[in-house]
């Protein structure tokens, strides 16, 4: 059998009993050569997460107030781990160099780095597994730019050195040495290049979830799981909010053709949900999944004769541009245009937006409407079935929903509706009772 890649969330390892689960879910199966581990997450809701205990630590150095209390609950959450565990990885001397490090100026990349560094000695000493330090490993230029290339060549030459092995999530270094980390979350993307390194079967993302489900279940009760989805589909779906995971994770995986599993950690039985390349109709259902958001802003613009106005819609999106904004949606007529805008993107511009579309593109009129929602349907199984509008529409004709905007790419394998705020909820359940149910 091929190689697998475990990546373990921060809740999967938040503490000794969570790694007890780690321990027999890697013992279960040999190929799980490679394991990744993000620092310790919550234990419980009001919990803290160990990385944002060690940005804490920096923001008080950087105001000259004393660090030292927030650094002991972090140390004693390590202790703690480290005797429940029954392992010795000698945290003390460990402790006593980030400290010093700290006092001389440590960056705050460097101190948020400790939590995966910390965690994966741990991890590994509990496994039997060989600690590899990522350090060297994943590659940044002097400007901070991942080295994609470069990275993937450190880790393949390091990772045939080691038959089994667990590496800390999140970070890596400039060419000089110093600890450079990826964006918040950015242990997945560890975890995907560790796959792409060794060629890995399937890359095994653990997190408290049981892979994606076809619609937010706080909406959709007893929502069903996706047991497969193309990464073309999830795109689509988490463009809309769904992030179980972190978005960069995606590419490299995609890029070498290794399926991604979101699997939970307590729930391990479950077969979760498995992102593959290929795209096609996978579980047989006209749909893969429903995704959306509340409060976008609709900027509806009319002129007579735009159809044959050449450059007008460049000069609307030169606007956008100015103010540094992008759109979600362009949906137009033959005389109308309109943008779609998240209103948080949009903060605060509104105003000078429209004010500048008046003065450089002369609309006869333009319509500003701030409370809409989006809901994509999305799904390879839509696509040359005629009927499926029919019955998407029909069902929110039905539950009195008013669609105030319609967009769907060639492709069929989505239709976006607008609907206003207050339709949002009923409109995601009709329209899953329509296709799932
Ligand atoms: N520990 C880091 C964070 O909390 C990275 C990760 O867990 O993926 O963002």
């Amino acid at each position: 059998m091929g190689v697998k890649v475990a990546k373990f969330g921060g809740s999967s390892v938040a503490d000794a009993i969570q790694l007890a689960k780690v321990k027999s879910i890697v013992d279960a199966n040999p190929d799980r050569k490679y394991v990744v581990v993000s620092a310790p997450g919550k234990r419980y809701s009001d919990d803290n997460k160990i990385t944002d205990l060690l940005y804490l630590c920096k923001t008080h150095i950087d105001h000259n107030v004393t660090y030292e209390q927030v650094f002991q609950v972090i140390c004693d959450r390590f202790r703690a781990i480290e005797l429940n565990l029954g392992v010795d990885v000698e945290l003390e001397k460990e402790f006593d160099q980030i400290n010093e490090n700290l006092k001389n100026g440590a960056s705050a990349d460097y101190i948020a780095s400790r939590g995966e560094y910390l965690n994966a000695l741990l991890t590994a000493a509990y496994l039997g597994y060989d600690f590899i330090d990522t350090k060297d490993l994943i590659k940044f230029d002097k400007k901070g730019k991942f080295l994609n290339e470069e990275t993937n060549e450190a880790l393949a030459a390091e990772l045939a050195k080691h038959e089994k092995g667990v590496l800390p999530g999140f970070y890596g270094a400039y060419p000089d040495g110093k600890i450079k980390t990826f964006s918040r979350g950015g242990s997945d993307i560890t975890g995907a290049l560790v796959a792409r390194a060794v060629n890995a079967e399937v890359y095994e993302n653990w997190t408290d979830v049981s892979g994606f489900l076809m619609a937010d279940p706080r909406i959709v009760e007893g929502a069903k799981p996706i047991s497969k989805i193309s990464y073309k589909e999830l795109r689509e779906l988490s463009y809309m909010g769904a992030s179980v995971l972190h978005e960069d994770a995606i590419y490299p995986a995609r890029a070498a053709d290794i399926p991604i599993n979101i699997r939970n950690t307590n729930e391990p039985e479950h077969p979760g949900t498995t992102i593959i390349a290929e795209e096609s109709n996978h579980d047989n259902n006209i749909i893969s999944g429903i995704a959306g958001s509340k409060d976008f802003t609709v900027i509806g613009i009319y002129k007579n004769m735009m159809s044959v106005d050449v450059g007008f819609v460049k000069r609307i999106l030169s606007i956008l541009e100015d103010y540094d904004i992008y759109f979600e949606h362009l949906p137009s007529g033959i005389d109308t245009i309109s943008v779609v805008i998240s209103n948080k993107v949009l903060a605060g511009h509104l105003d000078d937006i429209v004010e500048d579309i008046q003065r450089k593109c002369q609309p006869d009129s333009i319509d500003v409407y701030t409370d809409m929602a989006l809901i994509a349907t999305v799904g390879y199984g839509m696509a040359k079935r005629p009927g499926v509008s029919a019955k998407l529409f029909g069902a929110l004709y039905e539950a009195g929903v008013n669609i105030r905007m319609i967009d769907q790419g060639s492709s069929e394998m989505n239709i976006i509706v607008g609907v206003e705020n207050t339709q949002f909820e009923i409109a995601i359940k009709a329209i899953y009772n329509a296709f799932v149910e």
